[in-house]
């Protein structure tokens, strides 16, 4: 019999995504489902598709008491892809508008709605034998901690962090709201100047605790990256890795995308996407490079270094075109821009479809983030042939390799890289990066070397089963 896993995740592809995080949840299951019996949990949002996914019932519904108030709750649950997912509906946790809320400001009661979550798992837990518990992100990391409190449940817990920056902190007023008792609201434990830090309990209570590339492991024990909890890390570092994510190489493949006008598999193939795509923003020049961005407008995302270095950009012979949506401070400068230069095109919304359409098009890639945990989108760039451009920090470290240093044997995916977030030196690597463009041998020869390259959760799936078999030794 094959160990059973239960993959916790609050957002997960094609169910419900606003980023990497569910695309992770979508592949790393799916990887690991070869070597073990993986089960994936997550919310009942409003907006999923209850019968494109033959979503159904399971079990019968019931109330869940959480600091004192009962909540109607109901599993639910479906197979996909050879996979058994699981819901959780419970109204205040599922029906809303957004997954977390808007780009501004998070639902005043997460702290109840993802309290709510963690307790649900628990019942899954204390329902059926699981080997391996696997949390994702603050909105999990309660499970650490309820788990270490409950003697009768044998599960390992691994709590993975994707992104620092959010944490999941609240006013201490919600722990009697949660069930969790105020002897956790200690330095130690969930204390965080005077208020909840969620987050917190995974890095405390889970048995071993990842990240999602070895430099961004590294930079989380610093001041710098370390969003307030570096010291707490290092204290925890004894058990704290760092595994590079990997992408869904079906999915994201230009060989068989249905996205896409025209399949291809050697960046000549390029071409027709390229025209398509140009023809359908009504851009003009197709022999001039595209540069895209594709991502969250948000500070992390190098939005502020974007937007002070568009008008150089946009000066030289190419066109731009930038996809994606956040912030309205970042929307209304952005729109500014667009409507200043010709060659930028804005399109403010979430589209996967396009978003392939976009990799496909592009020759290159810009991601100025200014710290980046993992970044899938370079690895996606690398499939589709188009160059990333991109600042030498965290996963974008790891991942992408010089091209002055392109070497046809190595394995590496090569891009143009910038060391300083400063607009000079992106500029400038946009710069390199048009020298490259125009020699057109060895910018193809790069970019047919990239598309061949594996970013596929191959070797990381490995490294994930062999932390899993160290934790059930
Ligand atoms: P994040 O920090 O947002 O999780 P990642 O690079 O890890 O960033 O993953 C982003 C994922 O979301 C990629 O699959 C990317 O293509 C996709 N994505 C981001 N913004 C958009 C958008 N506006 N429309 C479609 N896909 C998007």
């Amino acid at each position: 019999m094959s160990r059973r896993i239960l993959f916790v995740s609050s957002e997960v592809y094609p169910f419900a995504k606003t980023g990497g995080l569910a695309d992770v949840s979508h592949s790393l299951p799916r990887a690991l489902n070869a070597i073990y019996n993986v089960e994936v949990v997550m919310p009942l949002y409003r907006s999923i598709d209850k019968e494109k996914y033959n979503i159904s019932p399971w079990g019968k519904p019931f109330d869940l008491l959480m600091g004192g108030v009962s909540y109607p709750l109901q599993f639910h649950s479906c197979t996909f892809e050879g996979i058994k997912y699981l819901f959780i509906y419970t109204p205040c946790l599922c029906d809303r508008e957004f997954l977390y809320g808007t780009h501004e400001a998070g639902y005043e009661d997460n702290a109840i709605r993802f309290g709510l979550f963690s307790w649900a798992i628990m019942l899954l837990l204390k329902g059926e034998h699981y080997d391996i518990v696997h949390l994702n992100d603050w909105q999990s990391a309660l499970v650490a901690l309820l788990v270490n409190e409950e003697s009768l449940i044998s599960t390992k817990t691994i709590f993975t962090i994707h992104n620092l920056a959010y944490q999941g902190v609240f006013e201490h007023s919600v722990l009697k709201f949660i069930g969790i008792d105020e002897r956790y609201f200690t330095m130690d434990a969930l204390e965080f100047y005077n208020k909840v830090n969620f987050i917190k309990a995974g890095i405390a209570y889970a048995q071993s605790v990842t990240t999602v590339s070895p430099t961004y492991a590294k930079e989380i024990l610093s001041h710098k990256y370390g969003c307030g909890l570096e010291g707490f890390l290092e204290l925890h570092s004894y058990k704290l890795r760092g595994i590079l994510n990997g992408i869904d190489a079906e999915h994201f493949s230009p060989v068989s995308d249905t996205a896409l006008v025209a399949t291809y598999n050697s960046v000549k193939g390029k071409r027709v996407s390229k025209s398509a795509f140009l023809k359908h923003i009504k851009l003009k020049g197709v022999t001039k490079p595209l540069f895209v961005f594709i991502g969250r407008f948000a500070e992390q995302k190098g939005m502020d270094l974007l937007i002070e270095s568009l008008d150089k950009i946009a000066h030289m012979d190419c066109n731009i075109a930038l996809l994606g949506e956040g912030a309205n401070h970042f929307h209304e400068e952005l729109t500014l821009l667009s409507q200043r230069h010709k060659n930028i095109h804005l399109t403010i919304k979430y589209d996967e479809a396009f978003a392939h359409q976009m990799y496909a098009a592009s020759d290159f890639l810009l991601m100025p983030s200014l710290f980046e945990p993992c970044g899938l989108n370079q690895m996606i760039a690398f499939a589709y042939g188009s160059i990333p451009i991109v600042h030498h920090v965290g996963g974008l470290a790891d991942t992408v390799k010089r091209f002055d240093g392109y070497d046809a044997a190595s394995s590496y995916g090569y891009g143009v890289l910038f060391n300083t977030p400063k607009s000079r030196s992106f500029v400038g690597a946009v710069q390199k990066a048009l020298d490259l463009y125009s020699d057109k041998k060895l910018f193809e020869e790069i970019a047919n070397h990239n598309m061949k390259c594996d970013f596929s959760w191959t070797k990381s799936a490995k490294i994930y089963s062999d932390l899993y078999e160290k934790l059930l030794k």
